[in-house]
């Protein structure tokens, strides 16, 4: 009788070790996919939401791909060092290493941080065949590229001041 009991008492803390270890393994996979859907993650908002969001400008440029005039924008002619950042999710864009003055009026980078962060999409508004830039994180509009930039890419990617947040360096 003392031994079945003894035994039934091991198998119980037995099977309960188990079961932990099954729990944290579920726990540590669960972590797992949240970090990989953070990696992934593609902010969905309504346009109320991002109306209240956004200044009235950057919500035209991002949301309605709008295009700012001309030499208008805050940063066409902002030669600080440091790092630009989507204006409406915060996604890191443009490093001031890699700005130029083109001349055209708008914030103009040769290069991204990360390609990754952005997609690029055929244009084919104004009668014109362009490359538009959005953000991959936002689907934000964010300006075109162009092939006429500087080495080293050979690229120009002219970004609207309103879709962008800059942080000094
Ligand atoms: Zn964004």
């Amino acid at each position: 009788m003392i031994i079945t009991i003894i035994l039934i008492y091991v198998l119980n803390v037995f099977s309960t070790q188990i079961s932990v270890k099954q729990n944290n393994k579920a726990k540590v996979e669960l972590e797992i996919q949240q970090k990989k859907n953070m990696e992934t993650e593609v902010i969905k908002k309504s346009e109320s939401e991002w109306k209240a969001q956004l200044s009235p400008m950057a919500y035209m440029v991002l949301r309605q791909n709008a295009t700012e005039a001309p030499f208008s924008g805050e940063f066409f002619k902002n030669d600080d060092k440091g790092t630009y950042y989507c204006a409406a999710c915060n996604n890191k864009l443009f490093s001031s290493d890699t700005k130029f003055d083109s001349g055209c009026g708008w914030p103009s980078f040769y290069d991204l941080i990360d390609a990754a962060n952005v997609n690029l999409v055929k244009d084919t508004t104004l009668g014109m065949i362009r490359t538009e830039i959005r953000c991959k994180k936002c689907d934000g509009h964010l300006g075109h590229v162009f092939d006429d930039g500087p080495k080293p890419t050979g690229l120009r990617y002219c970004i609207n001041s309103a879709a962008l947040d800059f942080e000094k360096k």
